[in-house]
């Protein structure tokens, strides 16, 4: 039988790949980005309690309303923003099913979505899925800043979406209020919806506030905001995040989510609701990252890796141009196999798989994890 791929160019994601060799060569895993340590006892408690007490059957499908409740409050308390818990918040399987319906529920063929490079491996198949066509907008290799006046030339009357990061992965950079307003400048009187990827809402560093679009009323009406508790409660293994839109979009939205997956599972979900009252563990987040940014950069202090600076996310990049011409995939792939620590490449970030000799290293990990890693990073 002859297969016709949809995605002929597409191959296994780099996190897999990279996360299996660690695994065979019994590398520190630096690659993929999850924590090594354990979410909170509570959050545990709370999910077994919830299947122990029989919440164990569909939740509804936009999600349990006492989570949506707790978002909607979240959401205002910290953005100045209400969403209408009945209409306007869906519970989602983590943020990559949440971005793919949202592409899925408004792409067409041949509409055009501007996305930012280097950029998240998730968005192009999903975009490519729908017939829709991709621009890329180049980040700034220096510093990954974003030019606007080169994403203004990307704007046509057929641009349907524009998906922004912040905090970004892989770059670990962020948007300020500036980034904010000159988007709000560009999408002004016109139909695009943006796609705002805020995963790592909560881990930002130094005092920087996040700039969420729903600060930005311009922003927020025509905006599907992206959360992932797997990020903020350390469970990226339970898959469940959130959508916030205003009530036209996210009608939308739930047109095709209710296909997609439905509904998403209540155990979890409940266990959300639960701990989501303790607001301190997710205001004191970006200061618990931040402790593992500095910590694993002044182990680094002295080796031949020049470390980018980090804003937010926990991903810290290095550039290894100093110690090797090699690609970056290759040297990835030598230091996971004969150094012992696995980091990602960047190139698969990029559509042209652009080599600037930079890795990223996932610093989500205990002290003593970050510890060895290191140990065999200065050898290098
Ligand atoms: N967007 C970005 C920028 C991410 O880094 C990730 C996961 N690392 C996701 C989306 C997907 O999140 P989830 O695991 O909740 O699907
Ligand atoms: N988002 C995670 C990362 O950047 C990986 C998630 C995945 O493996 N798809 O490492």
């Amino acid at each position: 039988m002859f297969v016709t791929s949809k995605l002929p160019e597409v191959k296994t994601t780099i996190f897999t790949i990279m996360s299996a060799l660690a695994k065979k060569h019994q590398a520190i895993n630096l690659s993929q980005g999850f924590p090594d340590f354990s979410p909170h006892p509570k959050l545990i408690e709370a999910a077994t309690k919830a299947m122990l007490s029989g919440q164990n059957q569909y939740a509804p499908m936009q999600g349990l309303m006492n989570l949506r409740e707790i978002i909607a409050q979240k959401t205002q308390e910290l953005y100045n923003v209400y969403y209408n818990p009945e209409k306007e918040i869906t519970v989602t399987a983590g943020a990559t099913q949440a971005i793919f319906t949202a592409i899925m529920a408004f792409i067409r063929p041949q509409d055009e979505v501007i996305m930012i490079e280097p950029v998240y491996d998730s968005y192009l198949p999903a975009v490519r899925l729908c017939g829709g066509m991709v621009k890329f907008c180049q980040m700034n290799p220096d510093d990954f800043s974003i030019n606007w006046k080169d994403m203004s030339k990307l704007i046509s009357n057929k641009t349907k979406a524009i998906i922004i990061n912040s905090p970004h992965n892989p770059t670990g950079s962020t948007l300020k209020e500036k980034d904010l307003q000159e988007l709000q400048k560009l999408v002004q009187g016109t139909d695009i919806v943006v796609i705002s990827d805020e995963v790592y809402e909560h881990i930002i560093f130094d005092g920087e506030p996040h700039q969420s679009v729903a600060l930005y009323p311009e922003l927020a009406q025509r905006s599907i905001i992206v959360s992932s508790f797997g990020k903020t409660y350390h469970t990226t293994g339970w898959k469940v995040g959130y959508v916030l839109a205003p009530e036209n979009l996210m009608v939308e939205f739930q047109k095709v989510h209710q296909y997609n997956v439905f509904s998403v599972n209540i155990a979890s979900q409940a266990a959300f609701a639960e701990i989501l009252k303790d607001k301190d563990l997710y205001l004191s987040l970006g200061q618990f990252y931040q402790e593992k940014r500095n910590y694993f950069r002044n182990l680094l202090q002295g080796s031949r890796f020049e470390l980018k600076p980090v804003s937010g996310a926990y991903f810290q990049l290095a550039s290894y141009q100093k110690i090797s011409e090699e690609k970056d995939t290759d040297f990835a792939i030598y230091l996971t196999e004969k150094v012992g620590v696995a980091p990602i490449p960047l190139s698969p970030f990029y559509s042209k798989q652009q080599d600037f000799k930079l890795l990223r290293f996932c610093f989500a990990k205990e002290n003593e994890t970050l510890e060895k890693a290191a140990a065999k990073l200065m050898k290098v």
